[in-house]
Formats: C-alpha cells, sequence, structure tokens
C-alpha cells in the first residue's frame, strides 16, 4: 500500500483517508504469532498550514499464550500513530518526523514495523499473573499447592524467596 505524497507538499488542505487491512499472522515476537486475525489500519494524510501529518490507528484482536501460566488467552491492540512528514530532516532527533526521500510512502511498511515495535514485551494474560508451580506445574491462578512451603530444601527455599521479592 503505497500512497502518493507529492501533491500534499504542494497542495495546501489536501486530504486523503486510507484504511487497509495488514496480515501480520506470520510475524513471531518472542515466538509468539499472536495477531491471529488481520490488523485494521484507519487513517489520513493531511496539509494543512503547510504541515503535512499523517495519522492512523491500527487495531486487531490477539490470540496467544501466556508467558508465565502458558494458557491461551485473547486480548487486543489499539494503537495510535501520528507524524509529521517532511521533505528535509528538521531536527534529526526527533522520531515523530518522517522524510520523505521519493514521492510515494509505503505505508504498508510503515505499518507494520509501527506495529510490530508496540506488541507488549511480555504476553500475559492478566497483569497479576501468579504463574506455574515450578515444582509440580500446578497453575497457581486456579488452584494453590505446598511445594514451596513445605519444602525444605535449600534450592527451593531460595527459590521462594526469589519469587517473593
Ligand atoms: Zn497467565
Ligand atoms: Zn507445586
Amino acid at each position: 500500500m503505497k500512497i502518493d505524497v507529492r501533491r500534499f507538499f504542494e497542495i495546501e488542505g489536501e486530504r486523503e483517508d486510507f484504511s487497509f487491512e495488514l496480515d501480520l499472522s506470520q510475524t513471531e515476537i518472542w515466538s509468539h504469532k499472536p495477531l491471529i486475525s488481520p490488523v485494521k489500519i484507519e487513517g489520513y494524510v493531511q496539509s494543512r498550514s503547510s504541515i503535512v501529518t499523517l495519522a492512523y490507528k491500527a487495531f486487531a484482536p490477539m490470540h496467544t499464550f501466556c508467558d508465565r501460566c502458558l494458557c491461551d488467552y485473547d486480548s487486543s491492540i489499539d494503537l495510535d500513530f501520528e507524524y509529521t512528514l517532511v521533505k528535509e530532516l528538521q531536527d534529526s532527533d526527533a522520531q515523530e518526523y518522517i522524510l520523505i526521500e521519493g514521492d510515494f510512502l509505503d505505508l504498508g511498511e510503515l505499518c507494520s514495523s509501527d506495529v510490530v515495535l508496540n506488541l507488549p514485551l511480555k504476553f500475559l494474560c492478566r497483569e497479576d499473573c501468579k504463574g506455574l508451580c515450578p515444582v509440580c506445574g500446578t497453575n497457581l491462578n486456579l488452584s494453590d499447592c505446598d511445594c514451596l512451603n513445605s519444602q525444605t530444601d535449600p534450592r527451593l527455599a531460595a527459590l521462594k524467596k526469589l519469587l517473593e521479592n
């Protein structure tokens, strides 16, 4: 999905809305492939007061497994992005600028990398997921076990201490 951006620099008040779907179902991140359904992209490019703005939303359901307890769970992403398109870089530190070198901007490429870079660093079924007992494998969200309380193995005591911190 490429968009011809040249006219936004030439015509004041020019605007184009866009929407498309991205297939990132094969994109793997931290051994997850969470984006089983297409990611919906909706946004616009607009020139106003000599500033060319690109803004869009990316949303999609996610389905993957929890890094701590390994259960399957559903979640979603809902991301907003906004950039200023420039023909020459005004401030090399500013990440919200996109330098346009030709006449076209590849939206598919931009949106794919934005979405992937904004996926969670950890996939958790819930914030406070208790995970699995390292001794017996019990899902500690569903039931308790006595492993870490009853064992006197010093290595487990150390582990218990670690988990409590
Ligand atoms: Zn979990
Ligand atoms: Zn246990």
